[in-house]
C-alpha cells in the first residue's frame, strides 16, 4: 500500500463558507466581535492570563443567570453535553424524576434519566402548549418519593415557554430539586436562578448567546454539591463527573481536567460581555420587540402561530405552513436565492410548521423585514394570494409603535 492510496477522491481546496442569514432554531448568526475574538492568539489552558479569564466568564455568566452559585461555569460541549451532566451527577440507580415533557427536549430528559437507572415519571402535555403545573402537582402527590422535578423552560420544537417559577415553587413546597432546560432562553426571556431557586441549570452558546456551537452554560446550587458529595455511587461518567471538574473550574490551584478549547471560550467571553453591555433588560426587550413586528407581519401573510399567544417565545416563532404551499420548496428557496436558513417542524410538526428564530443577533430590525419580504415574495411566486409589501409595512408600523432601538 501507498501512502497516495488513502488521499481522498475528490479535490480539496479550502473550506469558506457561504455567509447566511441564520434565522432557524439555532444557530444564530455570530457578531463579527464574537468571530474575531476566536481568531486570537491560543493559549494554553492553564496559562495565568487564561484561567483570569475563566474567572470573568464565571463571573459574566452568574450575571447572565442571576444566580451567585460559586459553581457557574462552561462545559466543553454543546447543550446536550450540558444536559447530560445535570442527569448524570444528580441521579442515582432508582431515584425518582418527574419529567415534564411537552416536545422534543422533554422526550430527551426522560431518556436520560433512564440511562442513568433513574425512574421517569412523565408528565404529558401536548406540542406547543407549555407545562401544565397542576398535572405536575398531581403527579407529586402520587410520587411523594420524587427526588427531581426536570422541565424545559423553552421548548424550542414548538416555540412555548413554561412557566419555571411556579414549577420550582412546587419543587420547594414538595421538597424537591430542579433541573431547569435554558438552552433557548437564556439571554432571550427572563431567568433568575436564584430568585427561583433553580438547583441546576444548563444552556447552549449558539441561542439567544449568539456564540457559535459547542459551550454549555450551566449552573449548580450549594445543594446539587452536596447531593454529589453524598452520592453513594460514582458519578457514572469520568468527563461529566462535576466534583472532577472543579478542580480545574472551581479552584485556583486549576489542575487538568481536560484541555479546554481556549479559543471557543473566548468567543463565549466576548458574546456574554455583549450582553451584560447592552443588558439583560435592554436585551428581554428587544427580543420582544422584534417578535412583536414579526408576528404582525405574519398576520398579513395570512400565517397562524402554533403556540397561543400568551405562552409564546419571542425568539422562536413557530407557525403552519399555508395550506397547498410546499414546505420544503420554500426553505429550499430561502437558502438558495436569500441566503436566509429557516427552521423545519420537528416530529408531528414535520411538513406542517415553519420555525423562525430571532435569537441574539439575529433579532434586529433588518433582519425581520429581510426575512419577512423574502418570505412574502417566494409565497407570491408559488401562487398564494398574498398583498406585496404588507407584511413588512406592517412590522414597521409595529416598529413605529414600540420604539427602542
Ligand atoms: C438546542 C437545544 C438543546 C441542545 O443543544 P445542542 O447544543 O444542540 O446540543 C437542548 N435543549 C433545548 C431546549 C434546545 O433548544
Amino acid at each position: 500500500m501507498n501512502t497516495e492510496d488513502f488521499r481522498p477522491e475528490k479535490e480539496i481546496k479550502v473550506f469558506y463558507p457561504p455567509q447566511r442569514v441564520l434565522m432557524g432554531p439555532g444557530p444564530s448568526d455570530t457578531h463579527p466581535r464574537v468571530l474575531n475574538a476566536m481568531a486570537r492568539p491560543t493559549l494554553g489552558h492553564l496559562d495565568p492570563v487564561f484561567t483570569e479569564m475563566m474567572e470573568e466568564i464565571k463571573g459574566l455568566m452568574r450575571y447572565a443567570f442571576q444566580t451567585k452559585n460559586r459553581m457557574t461555569f462552561p462545559v466543553s460541549g454543546p447543550g446536550s453535553v450540558g444536559m447530560e451532566m445535570c442527569f448524570v451527577n444528580m441521579i442515582e440507580p432508582g431515584d425518582k424524576v418527574i419529567v415534564c415533557s411537552n416536545g422534543v427536549f422533554g422526550g430527551r430528559m426522560i431518556e436520560n434519566v433512564e440511562r442513568h437507572g433513574g425512574v421517569a415519571v412523565a408528565v404529558m402535555d401536548k406540542w406547543g402548549e407549555p407545562v401544565d403545573p397542576q398535572k405536575v402537582e398531581d403527579a407529586l402527590k402520587k410520587n411523594p418519593d420524587t427526588k427531581i422535578i426536570a422541565f424545559v423552560h423553552a421548548e424550542t420544537s414548538t416555540g412555548a415557554s413554561s412557566d419555571a417559577k411556579t414549577l420550582c415553587e412546587l419543587a420547594h413546597k414538595y421538597d424537591c430539586m430542579t433541573i431547569v432546560d435554558t438552552v433557548t432562553s437564556l439571554g432571550g426571556t427572563p431567568i433568575k436562578v436564584d430568585e427561583w431557586g433553580i438547583d441546576a441549570i444548563y444552556s447552549g452558546s449558539q441561542k439567544c448567546l449568539s456564540c457559535p456551537p459547542g459551550l454549555s452554560p450551566v449552573s449548580f446550587s450549594d445543594r446539587v454539591t452536596e447531593l454529589v458529595k453524598n452520592r453513594k455511587t460514582k458519578v457514572h461518567s469520568w468527563f461529566m463527573d462535576i466534583s472532577l471538574l472543579l478542580n480545574y473550574w472551581g479552584s485556583a490551584a486549576r489542575t487538568y481536567h481536560h484541555t479546554a478549547p481556549t479559543n471557543a471560550l473566548y468567543a463565549l467571553h466576548e458574546s456574554l460581555l455583549m450582553l451584560a453591555e447592552e443588558g439583560l433588560e435592554h436585551s428581554w426587550a428587544r427580543h420582544r420587540n422584534n417578535y412583536e413586528a414579526l408576528k404582525v407581519g405574519f398576520a398579513a401573510l395570512g400565517m397562524d402561530y402554533v403556540v397561543a399567544e400568551q405562552y409564546r417565545l419571542p425568539q422562536l416563532n413557530s407557525v403552519f405552513v399555508p395550506a397547498g404551499v410546499d414546505e420544503k420548496e420554500v426553505r429550499r428557496r430561502l437558502l438558495a436565492e436569500y441566503s436566509l436558513e429557516i427552521g423545519a417542524g420537528l416530529g408531528d410538526f414535520a411538513g406542517k410548521v415553519w420555525r423562525f428564530g430571532l435569537m441574539g443577533t439575529s433579532s434586529r430590525i433588518d433582519k425581520v423585514i429581510f426575512c419577512l419580504n423574502a418570505l412574502e415574495t417566494i409565497l407570491s411566486d408559488m401562487g398564494l394570494k398574498v398583498e406585496r409589501g404588507a407584511a413588512a409595512a406592517a412590522a414597521h408600523k409595529s416598529y413605529a409603535a414600540n420604539p427602542m432601538l
